[in-house]
């Protein structure tokens, strides 16, 4: 399928599947944080440039869009009516992609979580800080 997105689309749509900075993204890093967590971020060397780095931990956590990660069965990852096609497999392309990833992490010795977007945002601060309770369990979990 020819790429028809121009220039401009293309760094829309990659800035918003790795968004630098998103406000889930700092949400979870400052809670994670307050309780004690220390870790880097946006890691380059790794696969899939993981959001939170904890060294510690052996243990990478990415925190995912649920419609550009195709997180299934989820409302917020339907695809357009327009150009369904295309949608289908630049997302189907980016979850093979992101398998890949967290196999290669997996094998090199990291644990690899992943925390989605629909768990975080429009969400009470109390569910926000349950689902961040919960993934601060996965991670001091042992593998
Ligand atoms: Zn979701």
């Amino acid at each position: 399928m020819p790429d028809i997105m121009t220039t401009a689309q293309r760094s829309r749509a990659m800035s918003a599947v790795k968004g630098k900075d998103t406000g889930i993204e700092r949400f979870v890093r400052s809670a994670l944080h307050r309780r004690g967590f220390r870790f880097k971020k946006n890691v380059a060397r790794l696969p899939g440039r993981p959001d939170i780095v904890l060294p510690k931990y052996h243990t990478v956590v990415f925190v995912h869009g649920c419609f550009w990660h195709g997180h299934e069965n989820c409302k917020a990852s339907k695809l357009p009516e327009t150009r369904r096609e295309f949608w289908e497999q630049k997302i189907s392309g980016n979850i093979v992609r992101d398998a890949k990833h967290a196999q290669a992490l997996r094998d090199s010795g990291w644990k690899v979580l992943v925390i989605w977007e629909c768990s975080l945002k429009y969400k009470s601060i109390s569910d926000k800080e349950a689902a961040v309770e919960s993934l601060a369990q996965s991670i001091k979990v042992n593998q």
